[in-house]
């Protein structure tokens, strides 16, 4: 048995020498001429590219159904954009009703508060508030309550009194609560699914590049990984959850035609750098056109710090996380916070952190919604694209639908 990679110790019990032999090989209705077979390191039934939420998500489903294997290029799971988010669990309200993002924000809500109380995963159903300032801004919300009440999401109107005894400093004409969001601790769920991963069987290979995919003359795929040793894994399912480079990966496998275009687009975070803290729970400003950001909001974390943010601003580098003190930027943020916050000035924000959204609409795009697709002609690969906010929330309602799409049927949750 030969497993030359360093850190897939384990992949040794998945190792099969497949006879290598070139034919021509049909995948759905289009054939595609594979060249000889090469020497194949392991094999798997389902491989995962990426161990952010997402990846860790869909492989803590799919570790139930067969041999599951997560290929993760950094040391350790989520140090992309799924650490560097607001770790709202998102009640699916913003988004148009028949979308991904709305129906699989909805049914990722429901799932993730279960997961998180099976699991003793530290979170809060906090609420939140969505604050209009003036006439225009009520005339959204009214429309907001309309559309989400078809939903079946429960939201409801605050009157004066509540808000002025509930948070003495909001600023607010209307504030429509939607007492389903919350938050959570990202990190602790992510690393309940990796245990969830290898508790059912399955093994993350950390530091570990993967490079392209091509189909294999024998069905299904050839996973090469380029960093720090050439590895060859063959699978039955390929999952391409690579976040911001989702894009690179599916270009070694699909036409140019098919790999829709990330536009990353940064976001920056401020804390407020006194006590007592401003407010005890989310308040969000009403949301900006096209949803390119919810707008600058504060969100509270476990220990009850507040931050502001995110910002939206499109970026030409993927790996854009610096979040330096500017001046310029601080009191853009302090001006955005005074509509609807009395109180909080320059002097009282520090710059926190920032993260990437793999955005697929341009800044003037409309609405896109979450790209989860199979392509007819690569059966078995599933394609994960843009998803960005709410994709913490929807990731177990994503795990459900890849699980659905590559045939397993589960009704359970994790
Ligand atoms: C500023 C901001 C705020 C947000 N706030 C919220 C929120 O409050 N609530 C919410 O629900 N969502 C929020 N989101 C969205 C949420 O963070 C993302 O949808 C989610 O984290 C995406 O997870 P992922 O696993 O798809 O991507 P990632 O976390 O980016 O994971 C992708 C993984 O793929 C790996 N990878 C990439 N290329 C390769 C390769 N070639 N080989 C091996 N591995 C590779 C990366 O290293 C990475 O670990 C926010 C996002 C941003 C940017």
């Amino acid at each position: 048995m030969i497993v030359r990679h360093p850190n897939i110790k384990r992949l040794q019990r998945y190792h099969t020498r497949l006879p290598a032999h070139g034919r021509s090989h049909a995948l759905g209705s289009c054939c595609l001429t594979v060249r000889a077979e090469p020497h194949v390191d392991a094999t798997v039934d389902n491989l995962v590219i990426g161990a952010g939420v997402v990846g860790l998500a869909i492989a803590a489903r799919l570790s139930r159904h067969g041999s599951t294997l997560v290929l993760e290029r950094n040391p350790a799971f989520g140090m992309e954009t799924s650490s560097r988010n607001s770790e709202v669990i998102h009640a699916g309200i913003y988004y148009p009703p028949t979308s991904l993002k709305t129906q699989l924000c909805i049914r990722g809500n429901r799932l993730l508060y279960s997961l998180c109380a099976q699991h003793n995963i530290s979170h809060r159903r906090t609420g939140k508030w969505i604050v209009a300032t003036n006439v225009d801004q009520a005339a959204y919300l009214y429309d907001m309550k309309q559309r989400v009440d078809d939903l079946g999401v429960p939201v409801r109107f605050l009157s004066r009194k509540n808000v002025t005894e509930a948070e003495p400093n909001v600023i607010a004409h209307t504030v429509l609560e939607s007492p389903t969001t919350g938050i959570v601790d990202s990190h602790a769920l992510m690393a309940c699914l990796e245990g969830l991963i290898t508790t059912h069987g399955g093994d993350i290979a950390y530091r570990t590049l993967v490079a392209s995919i091509t189909p294999s003359s024998k069905g299904g795929y050839l996973i090469r990984t380029s960093d720090p040793t050439p590895f060859l894994v063959h699978a039955r399912h390929v999952i391409n959850a690579a976040g911001l480079y989702a894009d690179d990966i599916a270009s070694t496998l699909l036409p140019a035609s098919q790999v829709p275009k990330i536009y990353p687009c940064k976001g920056t975070y401020y804390t407020f750098a006194r006590n007592p803290q401003p407010v005890k729970r989310l308040v969000y400003p009403v949301p900006e056109k096209n949803l390119k950001g919810l707008g600058v909001h504060a969100t509270v974390d476990m220990a009850g710090q507040v931050k502001f943010g995110p910002n939206a601003v499109y970026v030409g580098c993927k790996d854009d996380v610096t979040a330096v003190e500017d001046n310029e930027l601080r009191e853009s943020f302090a001006f955005a916070i005074g509509k609807y916050l009395r109180g909080v000035t320059k002097e009282d924000l520090r710059v926190d952190y920032a993260g990437v959204r793999p955005k697929l609409s341009s800044p003037t795009d409309p609405f896109h919604d979450f790209h989860i697709e199979s392509p007819l002609s690569f059966r078995g690969f599933v394609n994960l694209m843009g998803i960005e906010s709410p994709g913490l929330t929807a990731s177990l309602a994503i795990a459900e639908r890849v699980e659905g799409m590559l045939g397993y049927r589960d009704a359970r949750n994790l």
